[in-house]
């Protein structure tokens, strides 16, 4: 027990110590805690849709017609025809020719991967790649290199001095950064996995619902669809539901029905779920011009930050000010809390050292008007 205690005061000590802070009511871009108002900063709900009514009644007609819970996995009797009805809809949406749902992002990147790679095999990840990519890897038993970030040339040295000798490969990356707001070269990465007799893993977490030209994320936008293997994404974020998804070929979904730990040894998400996850699909497709308007929003937010000298991240919805410095960075995220701002600190080992960020997470709510004044307040708690 001693240990657990060390690191819990050690943790204290830096200033590291994570603790859960419950809001009484979140909804559009504000957020209460204890009875102050906040406007968030920090959360995914990119396009506004965790209240849109058009979902809510979906999901409330589904619980009513299939109760609240299917109270079984997937391959027992907990498959509905329901969650089929998601599989095309994702797998149209997103170009492939089929898809399977996860339960969450974090299971699908962990049964994805470790199911179809293993010792012998290898895989280039990005350095900035989500945590959950990383147990993925680590779960396969796969060979992991990692190339520095969005470098194609350090993955190409990798891939020439390493491929050769293993067997499977993969490459794997974000298509929006979650840390840096950035994104991956996917057309210079589907030439790579080409020429090295890979495959292609991208996760699309964050550019789902911003990207391409009716919401399906970047490969949409960069025409990639054929070329990348597995299309991974969640419905958590932009799309304001819960659980994840893989689009790949059916033989890729079929061989993931029977090895994949994650996804035969978990309940199947609830039919309310799946119904709200089919609703807000069926919205971005329709109205993808949110997305757009999004990105123009987080493009003129960058101007203003730049204006105000401050050093700004990203070319998406996600903007990061880097600040350097740990206590620097604790200190004006507290300062814009007093404010009534909710934005956090970001602090090594989430992001490198020297670099502790605010990562601030625009959404469809947030305006010129106030973000201007936002940019403003920064700046002046900076110096
Ligand atoms: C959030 C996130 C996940 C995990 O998804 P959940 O559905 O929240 O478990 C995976 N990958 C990336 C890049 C993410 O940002």
């Amino acid at each position: 027990m001693a240990d657990i205690e060390d690191f819990l005061a050690r943790r204290k000590q830096e200033g590291l110590l994570r603790s859960l802070k419950p809001a009484s009511f979140r909804k559009g871009n504000k957020i209460n805690f204890s009875g102050k108002e906040y406007i968030d900063f920090c959360s995914n709900d990119y396009l506004g849709l965790s209240f849109d009514p058009r979902i809510i009644e979906e999901i409330k007609k589904a619980a009513d017609r299939f109760g609240t819970a299917v109270c079984a996995s997937r391959l027992l009797s907990g498959d509905l025809d329901l969650h089929h009805q998601l599989e095309r809809k994702v797998a149209g949406f997103k170009g492939k020719e089929t898809a399977l749902v996860f339960n969450s992002g974090y299971q699908a990147n962990l049964g994805i991967i470790s199911s179809l790679y293993g010792k012998g095999d290898c895989v280039f990840s990005d350095r900035l790649n989500h945590a959950s990519i990383m147990d993925g890897i680590a779960l396969s038993q796969a060979k992991l290199f990692r190339f520095r970030h969005n470098d194609t040339r350090h993955l190409k040295d990798l891939l020439e001095k390493q491929r050769a000798k293993f067997k499977k490969a993969l490459i794997v990356t974000e298509s929006v950064f979650s840390m840096d707001g950035d994104t991956a070269p996917l057309k210079e990465l589907s030439e790579l996995k080409e020429k090295y007799g890979c495959w292609l893993m991208v996760d699309e977490a964050h550019a789902t619902g911003i990207f391409g030209d009716t919401g399906a994320g970047l490969v949409q936008q960069e025409g990639l669809e054929e070329k990348i293997d597995l299309i991974m994404g969640t419905f958590s974020k932009a799309l304001a539901g819960f659980g994840a998804y893989l689009a790949a070929s059916q033989l890729v979904v079929d061989y993931l029905v029977n090895t994949c730990r994650s996804f035969i040894y978990s309940t199947a998400l609830p039919p309310a779920v799946i119904a709200g996850n089919l609703k807000s699909i069926e919205l971005v497709e329709k109205e993808p011009e949110r997305g757009k308007s999004l990105l123009s929003l987080a493009e003129y937010f960058r101007g203003c930050l730049s204006e105000k000298g401050l050093e700004v991240k990203g070319c998406s919805q996600i903007v990061p000010v880097i600040i350097g410095d740990n206590q620097a960075s604790e200190r004006i995220a507290f300062g814009l809390q007093q404010k009534g701002y909710w934005v956090l600190p970001v602090r090594p080992p989430t992001v490198p050292v020297g670099q502790a960020r605010l990562r601030l997470s625009l959404n469809v709510y947030h305006d010129k008007k106030a973000l201007e004044k936002f940019a403003d307040d920064i700046s002046k708690l900076k110096v």
